[in-house]
C-alpha cells in the first residue's frame, strides 16, 4: 500500500501501512503492540534503528508519539511520515544514516486510535480523545447542545438560527461570513442570529441551549502522572486511569535509553515546551538554555516559532493546565519534551502569525476574512452555502459555514506534506544531540608473571551530557555509568565500577574562556589475574548514552 501524505488513513489502512513498512524494511523497523484502547484496537509502537549495529535499547532514543488527541489527525500524518522519512533516507542521506547507525527512534502514531477512528468515520462524531463515557459511565448526554452530523453530509458545520437578540450577523464584507454584533448593537433593520455548532438539543425546554460536556468529555493528555488534578477538565478518575495513557506511560518508562520526547499535536503551527505550569525562572537555567538553542534549529527548519506555554499560552496564570505528556517526561523522567503544534491556517492566509491567545479569543474578523478568501480560492469545499433545514428542537434553521476539522484543525490533504515534512529532519537533529558512549582508549600493562593493568578510556561524545537534562541530574531520576570487566580475578578491588555521569560538549558552553578540560571522560581501571595471551570483556552501559563491549587481549 503506497501512502502519499495527502489524506488521512483510518485505522485499517494505517496497521496495513505499518506492517508493509516493517516487509520492506526488516533490517531497520519492528512494529509491536505495546498494548489496547478502550474499544480493542492494538496501540502501534514502531522502532526503528539500524539492527547491525546493535539492538534499539543499546543506543540512546527520541520518542515521538502522535494524535492523544481525536481530530488532530495532522499530528498523526507526521508521525508517519517520520517513519517513511528514516527508513527511504537510511544509506542515502547522511544524518538520517549516522542517527539510525547511533541512535532508535520509538514512534507512536496513534496514541488514540479509537478517537482518531470516530474522527474519520462516514458520520463523524468529534470527541477531545478518549471514547469512553466519562464522567457518566452510561454515556449520560447532559440537556443541551450535543454535535452531530444532523443533514447527513459527512461534515459537522454550524446552525443559525434568526433571533433578535444573537450576537451574529452577516458580515458586510463576505456575505457568507457570519461577523459579530459590535458591542452597542447591530444597525437597525439588520438581522441577528445566534450561532451553534450542528447538533442535536437533548432535553430541549424551548428557551435556553446549554452547552454541556459530551458524554465522552475525557482529555487524555491530562491523565498523565505529572501535576495530575481533578480540577483540570477531562483528567479522568486518576492519573493512568485511561487504558491508552496507562499503557503509554509504561511503554516510555520500559525505555530508560529516551533521551527526548515529542508529542504530535494540531494547530498552530508552534513548537510549545514546558512548563505548562511555571515560569521559565522556577526551571534550572541550562535547561532553558538547551531548548532555546533547539527551538533555533526547529524554527529554521520548519518555520514554526517556539515557546514555554507557560510563559506564552496560558491566558489566567492562576488556571494552568497540568497533566500533560511533555511536563511529565520533563518533571518525572527529566527529559527534553515538546509538543508540535501543526498548522497554522491563518499564518497560511495572511503570512502572519496571531496571538498567542489564539486558543482563548479566537481569530479576529480580519483573520476570519483572510483564511475565507484563502479557502475560496483553494479549497472552496471548506466552507458550505447557508441551507436550510428542519431542526428537530429547533424547527427551521439553516446549517453551512466552516468544516473547522479540515481547514482551522488540520492541513487540507494538498498542503498536508509540505507542512509536515520539516519536522523529520528536526527529529533527527535532537537525535544527534544526545549523549553517545564510545570507549576511545585501552592500555594493557604487565605487572608481573600473570597480573596485569587493565585501562578503559571512556567517553560521552554526544552534545548533551549522560544525564540529559540539570532536571535530572538535580533529582538524581538517572542511573550512573558502569563499567564491568568479566573473564579474570580482579585483584584489590571490584569488578564492576560505577562511575557516575559524564559531561558531553554541552558542559564546554558554561564557562568563560576556551579551556575546556575533559569532562565527557572518564578512565576505568582494573588490576587481573589472568594467563598472558587471554582476553577479558569489558562491558560500558549507561541507561542514556547506550551501552558496549569491548575483548581486550592480554598481551
Ligand atoms: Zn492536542
Amino acid at each position: 500500500m503506497t501512502y502519499q501524505f495527502d489524506r488521512f488513513l483510518r485505522y485499517d489502512e494505517y496497521t496495513a501501512w505499518l506492517h508493509g513498512v516493517v516487509a520492506a524494511h526488516p533490517g531497520l523497523v519492528q512494529l509491536e503492540s505495546y498494548g489496547t484502547s478502550f474499544e480493542g484496537r492494538d496501540l502501534w509502537l514502531v522502532t526503528i534503528t539500524d539492527h547491525s549495529t546493535g539492538a534499539h535499547d543499546t543506543k540512546p532514543a527520541h520518542w515521538i508519539d502522535a494524535n492523544i488527541h481525536s481530530v488532530e489527525v495532522t499530528g498523526g500524518a507526521a508521525a508517519l511520515y517520520v517513519i517513511d522519512y528514516l527508513v527511504n533516507g537510511f544509506g542515502s542521506d547522511a544524518a538520517i544514516t549516522e542517527a539510525l547507525r547511533t541512535r532508535t527512534f520509538y514512534i507512536v502514531p496513534r496514541v488514540n486510535p479509537d478517537g482518531v477512528e470516530w474522527t474519520l468515520a462516514d458520520s463523524p462524531r468529534f470527541r477531545r480523545s478518549s471514547v469512553r463515557p466519562w464522567p457518566w459511565a452510561d454515556a449520560h448526554q447532559a440537556p443541551g447542545l450535543h454535535e452531530r452530523d444532523l443533514d447527513g453530509n459527512g461534515e459537522i458545520l454550524s446552525m443559525r438560527i434568526p433571533d433578535a437578540h444573537g450576537g451574529w450577523m452577516i458580515d458586510g464584507a463576505e456575505p457568507r461570513l457570519m461577523a459579530r454584533v459590535p458591542a452597542e448593537g447591530a444597525p437597525a433593520g439588520v438581522q441577528r442570529y445566534r450561532m451553534l455548532y450542528e447538533g442535536d438539543v437533548v432535553d430541549h425546554d424551548g428557551f435556553t441551549v446549554p452547552l454541556p460536556p459530551n458524554p465522552q468529555s475525557l482529555d487524555m493528555n491530562r491523565n498523565f502522572p505529572a501535576g495530575w488534578g481533578t480540577g483540570v477538565p477531562g483528567s479522568g478518575d486518576h492519573p493512568m486511569s485511561e487504558p491508552e495513557i496507562d499503557a503509554l506511560v509504561r511503554a516510555i518508562v520500559a525505555r530508560p535509553n529516551i533521551c527526548g520526547y515529542n508529542a504530535f499535536h494540531t494547530s498552530g503551527g508552534v513548537l510549545l515546551r514546558p512548563s505548562s505550569v511555571m515560569s521559565d525562572k522556577q526551571l534550572p537555567p541550562i535547561d532553558v538554555w538547551v531548548w532555546k538553542l533547539f527551538s533555533e534549529r526547529g524554527t529554521a527548519l520548519t518555520g514554526y516559532t517556539a515557546h514555554s506555554v507557560y510563559e506564552d499560552f496560558t491566558f489566567d496564570p492562576s488556571e494552568t493546565m497540568s497533566g500533560a505528556a511533555d511536563d511529565w517526561v520533563y518533571e518525572h523522567l527529566g527529559v527534553f519534551g515538546w509538543t508540535t503544534e501543526f498548522w497554522d491556517v491563518i499564518q497560511q492566509a495572511t503570512g502572519t502569525k496571531p496571538s498567542t491567545h489564539i486558543w482563548y479569543t479566537g481569530p479576529t474578523e480580519d483573520e476570519e476574512r483572510a483564511v475565507y478568501r484563502w479557502a475560496v480560492e483553494h479549497h472552496p469545499e471548506m466552507y458550505r452555502d447557508w441551507t436550510p433545514f428542519e431542526h428537530p428542537q429547533l424547527g427551521q434553521v439553516e446549517i453551512g459555514g466552516w468544516n473547522e476539522l479540515a481547514v482551522w484543525t488540520n492541513a487540507p490533504g494538498s498542503r498536508l506534506r509540505a507542512e509536515i515534512a520539516p519536522h523529520a529532519e528536526f527529529a533527527v537533529y535532537q537525535a544527534l544531540c544526545s549523549p553517545k558512549l564510545e570507549v576511545l582508549h585501552q592500555r594493557v600493562e604487565r605487572l608481573g608473571d600473570d597480573t596485569w593493568r587493565v585501562e578503559v578510556g571512556i567517553a560521552n561524545t554526544g552534545f548533551l551530557p549522560t544525564y540529559v537534562t540539570e532536571k535530572a541530574r538535580k533529582d538524581r531520576l538517572v542511573l550512573p555509568l558502569v563499567a564491568e570487566l568479566a573473564g579474570a580475578d580482579v585483584v584489590g578491588g571490584t569488578a564492576r565500577l560505577e562511575l557516575g555521569q559524564l559531561g558531553g560538549r554541552l558542559d564546554h558552553r558554561f564557562h568563560y574562556g576556551k579551556s575546556d578540560g575533559t569532562p565527557e571522560r572518564v578512565l576505568a581501571g582494573w588490576t587481573v589475574r589472568a594467563a598472558a595471551g587471554s582476553s577479558v570483556e569489558v562491558s560500558v552501559r549507561h541507561q542514556r548514552a547506550g551501552s558496549l563491549q569491548i575483548s581486550v587481549s592480554l598481551a
